[in-house]
């Protein structure tokens, strides 16, 4: 596809918009009018009497033609909006889809309906998402449920209040549609020793900085990767180093990622239990033997149901559970038949992803035959349906590029059992603190919107070779908040 940009700054936008339509094809941005297949040409004439708009599209003998005159004080964010509604609209006709978060593209769409909520009101919200956005009804009435129960615990977060993440970036094997920054254990093993003693060696450098900045931590999470792949002792050891530099008297949530049941055990859930973790993660991504095979987990449904009953067992009252919806494989009799199962489980909270065929990921490049836009569609709108039958509420959501059909991924809870963390991070309302290979540092300012990133390395040998470089960075924390004060 050629996608040409003329007199205006959205290139970023519309290439986005154009692969909401066309997911496989290679997007070909340029400046100036050149021949291609499809083509659209989307074009800004700033006029005496006004801004012109003009978008065309040609794909195959098929021909749209579009222009008008906005009036010449229209802000950059209407001009976008409206080049956007006239892009969508077009190419829906011609492929004949409707996405259904209409032209919105970006990861967060709650965090949007919060700031219109906040300019206009929380119930004019529903009718601009629909006829200013064109997101369908049922993803409007998502983004408002979603919405009415993130707004309490968004309050919870004040100026001084952050988080902290600590990433294990190993698992037992690498699943076919992973695009994370993880190494298999059988891999890098030999690595895992060091990593914890100079992760722990990070933890205490950052709890000082935490607590000479007098910032109070909220909620921890321990994720990957897979964090169960370390023994217990390896884990005990990294909680310790939690417990014992950080002050949690604030804290209100302590989780770690327990992914693959194939590593959970009596004895790491024992450290859990000893270390204060306060709610885990167990994931299915599905419970159909047949499809977890495809995506190269090698653990059974059985197994998982296992480690969900040895965690209750083990004093456990917050467990969620992670489903991905259009797996290769799967069909939507078989993910409602698994979403049947998880629920009679009761974990208190159920997580609903759709698949992301991001770059990285093996499936992606192997072609991933097989997988429908419709049939994630189908298994996303079964969960929409049972979920909130059984006692659960939406309350928090993203969206990733490259998602199967478009859609978003859901975290739905029973009341009291929503994950602070996860609305924290998505929502960008306070700092997040990360410590370990491939976390990023997300620094927020409590009084402006301003964000600052601090990178650790990606990989464990990078991360353990060039340590001390890394740690180094680690002063750019207090250089953030320093700051803050000067512009307050
Ligand atoms: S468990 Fe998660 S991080 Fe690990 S390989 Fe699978 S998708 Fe990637």
């Amino acid at each position: 596809m050629t996608l040409v940009i003329d007199g205006h700054s959205l290139a970023y936008e519309m290439e986005n918009l154009c692969r909401l339509f066309y997911p496989r094809e290679k997007i070909k941005t340029v400046t100036e009018i050149q021949e291609g297949d499809p083509f659209v040409y989307t074009g800004v004439k700033r006029l005496p009497e006004g801004i012109r708009l003009d978008v065309r599209l040609k794909a195959g003998k098929t021909e749209r033609n579009h222009s008008e005159l906005l009036a010449a004080d229209t802000d950059d964010m209407e001009l976008g909006r409206r080049m956007a509604v006239v892009l969508w609209n077009m190419l829906s006709e011609v492929c004949g889809i409707r996405p259904a978060w209409g032209i919105l593209t970006g990861v967060r769409p709650i965090k949007l309906y919060g700031r219109l909520a906040s300019q206009m009101g929380d119930e004019a919200v529903p009718a601009y998402f629909q006829e200013k956005l064109l997101v369908s009804p049922e993803k409007t009435r998502l983004a408002r449920l979603t919405w009415d129960n993130q707004k309490t615990l968004l309050s919870l977060s004040k100026p001084e209040s952050y988080s902290l993440y600590v990433a294990i970036p190993f698992c037992p094997t690498r699943c076919a549609y992973c695009s994370f920054v993880s190494t298999s254990v059988e891999k890098a093993a030999h690595l895992i020793p060091k990593y914890v003693e100079l992760l722990c060696g990070e933890l205490r450098r950052t709890a000082e900085i935490a607590q000479s900045l007098k910032l109070c931590l909220q909620s921890v999470y321990i994720g990957g990767g897979t964090p169960t792949v370390l023994s217990a002792d390896q884990l005990a050891e990294v909680i310790a180093a939690i417990r014992g530099n950080f002050d949690l008297s604030d804290c209100r949530e302590f989780t770690v990622e327990a992914g693959r049941p194939d590593t959970v055990t009596i004895e790491k859930l024992a450290a859990m239990r000893v270390g204060g973790v306060t709610r885990i993660s167990i994931n299915p991504q599905t419970l159909n033997d047949e499809v977890l095979r495809e995506i190269g987990r090698k653990h059974t449904a059985a197994q998982t149901l296992s480690a969900f009953e040895l965690a209750r067992c083990h004093g456990f009252n917050n467990i969620n559970m992670d489903l991905i919806a259009g797996l290769p494989k799967d069909t939507p009799e078989s993910f409602h038949q698994t979403l049947k199962k998880v629920i009679s489980l009761s974990p208190e909270s159920i997580t609903v992803h759709t698949l992301a065929l991001k770059r990285a990921a093996r499936l992606n490049q192997e072609g991933a035959e097989g997988l429908r836009a419709d049939a994630a569609g189908r298994m996303v709108s079964l969960a929409d349906g049972m979920l909130p039958q059984s006692g659960y509420r939406p309350y928090y959501l993203y969206r990733q590029s490259r998602m199967v059909g478009n859609l978003e991924n859901t975290g739905w809870a029973k009341p009291g059992f929503e994950s602070l963390y996860n609305v924290f991070i998505m929502e960008e309302c306070q700092s997040i603190l990360a410590c370990g290979a491939g976390a990023v540092t997300k620094l927020r300012d409590p009084y402006s919107n301003r964000i600052e990133r601090i990178f650790n390395f990606k990989y464990p040998y990078e991360y353990i070779g060039r340590h001390e470089e890394m740690m180094n960075r680690k002063d750019r924390v207090k250089e953030f908040y320093e700051s803050i004060g000067r512009h307050r």
